[in-house]
């Protein structure tokens, strides 16, 4: 039973420990790699996230250049700090954390950062660059899923992923990663007809919808590999995925658990990117 389950706790431990051998050898040509994080306004929630985004850096060896701005931050004021980032050779990437308060138009924010340095992958040249097959950075969640299946040894080529969630975020840049890994992809959202059926088909399921403990055992085929990137609440007000994992767990070959699977990996990948960034340009 034990190797049925894809442990993204461990494998993004692994992943942070080889990027911390990259950061090492990098310091000794003289390079360091740095990220600016961004947070405006007191949401706790992301918070917490800016937080743990900071720990992953001081555990790689990324230099972190943390700048909390207050609430009343106006956009101006925000774009100007971008620019500045981006003139700066001292600084490999820029994350904004989000949501950024109403007042402040996010999109505009985040188009100002130079692709150059855009670790979070969400720049529409980064997506097209993706989408056209040319080296950039990639959307972390769903290159952070592409890690879990390598590592997990599934077989990519030829395979039928069946993405389930066409968000700019996780569904689409999915769809584009798995299809450079050779497979068949369809992507399925709200008004898919015969959902079920279409799930069915998959070799590999990716469950990108939101909504806690949707997919059954009756959704997929016999030995399927499924990938669980919902972060829920069920009932009891209780973590769970888009997956019902108790349900599925004996009918599959492999299945990411929430939490400890997916959402580790998250960081992770941003962290990869951080490094990539000094010579991917
Ligand atoms: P999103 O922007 O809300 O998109 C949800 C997608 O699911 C949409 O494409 C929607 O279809 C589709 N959908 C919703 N209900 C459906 C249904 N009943 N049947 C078929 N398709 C349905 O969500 P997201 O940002 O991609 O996130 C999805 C989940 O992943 C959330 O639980 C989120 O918390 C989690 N997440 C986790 C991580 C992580 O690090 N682990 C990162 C990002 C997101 P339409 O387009 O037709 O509306």
């Amino acid at each position: 039973m034990e190797e049925k389950i894809i442990d993204g706790k461990f494998i993004s431990q692994t992943i942070k420990d080889e990027l911390r051998d990259r950061v090492n050898k990098l310091k000794e040509e003289g390079k360091e790699v740095s990220l600016a994080v961004i947070l405006v306004g007191n949401d706790s929630a992301s918070q917490v996230y800016v937080r743990n985004k900071k720990k992953a850096c001081e555990y790689v060896g990324i230099r972190s250049l943390s700048y909390e701005l207050p609430e009343e931050t106006s956009e101006e004021e925000l774009l100007k700090l971008i620019d500045d980032l981006n003139e700066r050779e001292d600084c490999q990437g820029i994350l904004v954390q989000l949501p950024l308060p109403k007042h402040i138009d996010s999109e505009k924010v985040l188009l100002r950062i130079d692709p150059k340095k855009d670790v979070d992958g969400f720049h529409p040249v980064s997506v097209g660059n993706l989408s056209i097959g040319n080296p950039g950075f990639v959307s972390c969640t769903p290159a952070g899923i592409i890690e879990l299946l390598k590592r997990s040894g599934v077989e990519l080529d030829g395979a039928n992923a069946v993405i389930v969630g066409r968000s700019n975020i996780v569904g689409k840049p999915m769809a584009m990663l798995l299809l450079r890994e050779n497979c068949t992809v369809t992507i399925a959202h709200s008004h898919t007809r015969n959902l079920s059926e279409v799930t069915s088909r998959a070799d590999i399921l990716i469950a990108a919808i939101g909504k806690p403990k949707f997919f059954k055992a009756k959704d997929v085929k016999e030995n399927a590999v499924v990938i669980d990137v919902g972060m829920d609440r069920d009932e009891n007000g209780k973590l769970c995925g888009d997956v019902d994992y108790e349900d599925m767990l004996p009918k599959v070959s492999k299945i990411t658990p929430v939490p400890g699977g997916v959402g580790p990996m998250t960081i992770a990948m941003l962290m990869k990117n951080c490094v990539d960034a000094v010579d991917l340009f």
